[in-house]
């Protein structure tokens, strides 16, 4: 694909719901038009802080040392999970109105309610199990 306003050029995902939609400006070249609201949307749903797949019904997610802490805010998630790291690690959650957690122990985060990440000495993979909810790849 060629986008038709700004050149920019991509390859075409599987799965992507807005193929046209140019990831750069914003202009859907099928449309015919710039759509400010999808291209919000992919930036959302792309911009997560860490890597992901999918196994065994664990999102396992790898975060790195180097990420900016800006990105790990105070955010809420819409199901109960359980997070813990794969290794021994000294990064921590913490949840509204408690102290932070070492991530080496299993952390349950309750849907609904604020958390954080915080950033420890190196690279970091948890696995995260989504209770109460059907497996989707993100977020
Ligand atoms: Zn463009
Ligand atoms: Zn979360």
């Amino acid at each position: 694909m060629r986008c038709k306003n700004c050149n920019w050029s991509w390859d075409n995902e599987k799965g992507d719901t807005n193929p046209y939609l140019c990831h750069k400006c914003g202009y859907d070249s099928y449309l015919d038009k710039f759509d400010m609201d999808s291209l919000k949307k992919w930036e959302e749903d792309n911009n997560y802080p860490f890597k992901e797949y999918v196994e065994e019904g664990y999102h396992v997610r790898t975060f790195s040392k180097d990420i900016d802490d800006m990105k790990l805010i105070w955010h809420r998630d819409k199901e109960d999970r359980l997070v813990e790291s794969v290794d021994e690690t000294d990064w921590m959650i913490q949840i509204d109105n408690e102290i932070p957690k070492v991530l080496s122990e299993k952390i349950f985060i309750p849907k609904g309610v604020f958390h954080r990440v915080i950033k420890g000495t190196d690279d970091v993979t948890v696995k995260v199990k989504k209770l109460n909810s059907k497996i989707n790849p993100l977020p």
